[in-house]
């Protein structure tokens, strides 16, 4: 976490305030204003895509809704997704999330949010031993790449996603407030949630802290935490894009084997590719700087897979690498529910690196269970007690 001495010099540096690189987004605010202590219907822990499209789908729904974000809103995960927008979850399609990226496109539509949608599919990759039909002009690992199937999906501009959602939020009365850590959720009868100037008393309180949720939720079933590296390559001509059978309007997309990798069109001419994993708690996490050795040779290996993928990117300069978090779920079966022993607390996250839409979905089905009382889809234990017991 951020101390508040650091945050001031943070703010003056710009949007990206953890030492994990920037991403090639335009950066973009959200509207917050000064915290008070005031007590609102429905406290909500973390400013990314979850918290945010809670926000929203509760204002929505006439709740009043305030966001507490640790730093700046988009400085975890969500600003430095890659923004490929893909159906249900990491564990496949789950019960509820048949449609988040029509839902997805929904609220991107509804709000007009100019977050560059492409929501024409995505490719499903792997590696293969011979070369045959559907293969692209690549060799990683040793193998040729094919493309096994195309799935529903597409692309987003996260950065620009998360700050329409949140002035929609804001239209609608939700409430920002940034550089807001909160050190503690109070899960009693009546919950509350504990900042440096004091605590926000609350009917409800949404977990949204997604490789953070062990530090304040310790009850809950633990996600390994990972910082995951991802490059964007410089303009590439046009001759070398059609030799990689790539150009503007190309489905994203990742393999479904390993060694991982995953990819997307950035506007007309650049690349962008991700895989790799440096592990480590959240408060060892905060302190890592990309320029370190673990994250650096990972950053290397990725800029050496895409070398090596085809002659023609050999020699390719890379104009951003970034690294950000991700919540791996040990079954890749997101967290998501009300604490068994405090209701009123509901947690998402752990969406291992499965979250764009997926979170956008997470916050609606939120706001309606507790606008409407519904009941939360049940995909497994959501505390350590309760997969005892
Ligand atoms: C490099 C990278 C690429 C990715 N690419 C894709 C992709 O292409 N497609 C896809 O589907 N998914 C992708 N993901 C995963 C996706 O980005 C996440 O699943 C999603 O953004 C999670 O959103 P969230 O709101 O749950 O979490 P986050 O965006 O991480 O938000 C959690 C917030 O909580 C805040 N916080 C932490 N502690 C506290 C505290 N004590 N008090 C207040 N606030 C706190 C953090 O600062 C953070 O802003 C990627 C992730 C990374 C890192």
């Amino acid at each position: 976490m951020l101390t508040s001495s650091e945050s001031h010099r943070a703010t003056e540096e710009g949007l990206w305030q953890r030492r994990w690189g920037k991403p090639p987004w335009r950066p973009e605010t959200v509207p917050a204003v000064p915290l008070d202590l005031s007590r609102t219907e429905v406290a909500i822990v973390g400013g990314g895509f979850t918290g945010v499209s809670a926000a929203y789908h509760l204002a929505r729904s006439g709740l009043r809704a305030r966001v507490f974000e640790a730093g700046v809103f988009g400085d975890g995960a969500s600003g430095r997704s890659g923004g490929i927008a893909l159906q249900g979850t990491a564990r496949g399609i789950l019960p509820g999330t048949e449609h988040c990226v029509e839902k997805l496109k929904e609220v991107i539509d509804a709000e007009q949010i100019d977050c560059d949608p492409q929501l024409a599919g995505c490719w499903e990759i792997e590696h293969v031993q011979e070369r045959g039909t559907s293969v692209l002009p690549w060799h990683d690992d040793g193998l040729a790449i094919r493309v096994k199937r195309s799935v529903d999906g597409g692309t987003v501009d996260p950065m620009a996603l998360l700050a329409g959602l949140a002035r929609a939020a804001a239209r609608a009365g939700a409430t920002f407030h940034e550089w807001a850590p909160v050190r503690k959720i109070l899960c009693g009868a009546k919950p509350a949630v504990e900042l440096d100037a004091g605590s926000v008393q609350a009917e409800y309180v949404v977990a949204a802290l997604n490789a953070w949720t062990s530090p304040l939720l310790p009850e809950v079933r633990s996600v390994s935490s990972a910082l995951t590296t991802a490059c964007a390559t410089q303009p590439l001509s046009a001759p070398t894009l059609a030799a990689l059978g790539l150009g503007p309007g190309s489905c994203p997309f990742y393999t479904v084997d390993l060694p991982y990798l995953w990819g997307r069109m950035l506007g007309k001419s650049q690349v962008i590719f991700g895989a790799g994993l440096v592990f480590g708690a959240p408060s060892a996490l905060e302190k890592v700087d990309i320029a370190d050795e673990e994250p650096r040779r990972a950053m290397e290996r990725l800029k050496g897979r895409v070398r090596g993928l085809h002659p023609a990117l050999e020699r390719v300069e890379f104009a951003a690498q970034w690294a950000g978090p991700v919540a791996i779920a040990e079954d890749f079966a997101p967290l998501l529910g009300r604490l068994p022993a405090a209701p009123s607390v509901i947690v998402a996250g752990g969406y291992s690196g499965h979250g764009v839409a997926l979170s956008v979905w997470m916050g609606a089905a939120i706001a309606k269970a507790i606008a409407q009382g519904t009941e939360l889809p049940a995909w497994g234990a959501l505390t350590n007690e309760h997969r005892r017991a």
